[in-house]
């Protein structure tokens, strides 16, 4: 990219500072909030009707058979393509449009979309419907400048990526659309920071553990074997024994913030005795608990194997078993995802660095992802390697109450993706 072009591209998206504002407080307003999957169809036509005004061709594929899918709430997915002239690369910028759920403590509207400050406020702003529009707006103010490139530019509006990516990125990876040839670079504008590059995710393994005991009158426990008590002893077990193991492995990756560059758990909900529906109304039977269950979140490392995970907590399990004469148990696991990590000198983090460093006038930062995302499902399903996480936003206020976006970082991120998608179009890197 020649100096003059970069000097108009960049123009070109600054210039768009209150475009990118209002369509981010215009996809806030669709409240696509998940579960249930709230109006997602609304959001993929609208994100899809201004892209065919712009030239693209638009493509709206519905997860069907997916989990969730229903005709009240369809995964309805959209990608837009734009072609260049000539054979060349394809850039796919990829964006999750689904939200968690508001929850308490706002003290805005968490779907008025309102601009206030220089930011927009309100649920997804940052995670991450101010990284999509960014993204749309950057690439649109490409296609205005003029430049002529080869190749193919996409953008996809993906659903679910909050509940898993099974009927949004996956399930796309699953028929072909984030692999070789249609695609060769896919940029995830998720918020990690505008001048860093997230190279990957540390590994997921969730497991219940129930333990098992034996009914009997709440008046004479020695009769029965409360499970609570064995849960107990389990969970002291883990705070003596695993914790302290935990928090002394690091990991080579740059996994930020810095205190999740190591294995963590987490307990992430426990039950145990009578189900709560049951005394509700009223009040509980006097019984002992003959079954409690945990489940554990527990994210691992690059340099840990998923076996060793799971077999550590059996370890612990086990010697209960030997120290407690009534303690039984049964391990379930949930659901699991192998870390991942980009090699940092492939063209796409290559292009990555140099735009931010020419857009910020600093270096860029390499890190990871303390959980994990749509990378995942691209990088096994797809085969792609060449994927990572780019965009504005602070991190911390994924998820939170009176989250916003930073206008002046959609406009920076912008441009630098802009610029990167330029280079590695015209395979400058
Ligand atoms: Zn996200």
């Amino acid at each position: 990219m020649s100096f003059h072009e970069r000097e108009k591209l960049f123009g070109l998206i600054a210039a768009r500072r209150d475009e990118m504002a209002a369509l981010t407080a215009d996809l806030v307003r669709i409240p696509t909030v998940n579960p249930p999957g709230n109006v997602y169809d609304d959001c993929a036509r609208f994100l899809g009707a201004r892209l065919a005004s712009r030239g693209f061709t638009v493509e709206y594929l519905r997860a069907e058979g997916a989990l969730g899918d229903s005709d009240e709430y369809p995964r309805t997915n959209v990608i837009a393509r734009f072609e260049g002239t000539g054979k060349g690369p394809c850039v796919h910028f990829n964006s999750h449009i689904d939200v968690v759920t508001a929850g308490e403590g706002w003290t805005v509207d968490p779907f008025g979309g309102e601009i206030r400050d220089g930011r927009v406020y309100g649920r997804g702003t940052c995670d991450m419907k101010g990284g999509l529009a960014a993204s749309v707006v950057a690439m649109e103010a490409l296609l205005e400048s003029g430049i002529s490139f080869p190749g193919a530019i996409e953008i996809s509006g993906t659903v679910d990526e909050e509940s898993g990516g099974y009927g949004g990125v996956a399930w796309l990876a699953e028929r072909g659309y984030f692999s070789k040839p249609r695609v060769d670079h896919v940029i995830i504008p998720e918020p990690l920071y505008k001048d860093a590059v997230c190279l990957g995710h540390r590994g997921v393994w969730w497991a219940e553990v129930e333990v098992k005991g034996h009914i009997a009158h709440g008046s004479m426990p020695f009769l029965g074997v409360s499970a609570i008590r064995g849960m107990g002893a389990f969970i002291e077990k883990v705070e003596r024994e695993l914790y302290p193991r935990l928090e002394q492995r690091r990991t080579e990756m740059p996994v930020i913030p810095d205190a999740a560059r190591q294995s963590t758990l987490n307990f992430n909900s426990l039950h145990g005795g009578q189900p709560e529906q049951e005394f509700s109304d009223g009040f509980p039977s006097a019984l002992v608990a003959d079954r409690c269950r945990i489940v554990l979140d527990r994210r691992y490392l690059i340099e840990e194997d998923e076996a060793d995970v799971r077999s550590e907590v059996v370890e612990l399990l086990e010697a209960l078993k030997a120290e407690r004469p009534d303690f039984d148990y049964a391990l379930k696991e949930l659901w699991s995802v192998p870390p991942t990590m980009t090699d940092p000198e492939v063209p796409l983090v290559r292009a990555l660095d140099r735009n931010i460093a020419e857009v910020l006038g600093k270096p860029a930062r390499h890190v990871a992802s303390p959980g994990t995302y749509d990378q995942k499902h691209i990088r096994r399903i797809g085969n792609l390697e060449h994927c990572v996480a780019y965009g504005p936003g602070i991190l911390e206020l994924a998820h939170q109450p009176d989250e916003y976006i930073d206008i002046d970082d959609m406009v920076a991120a912008g441009q630098v993706m802009a610029g990167t998608a330029l280079d590695l179009l015209r395979g400058e890197t």
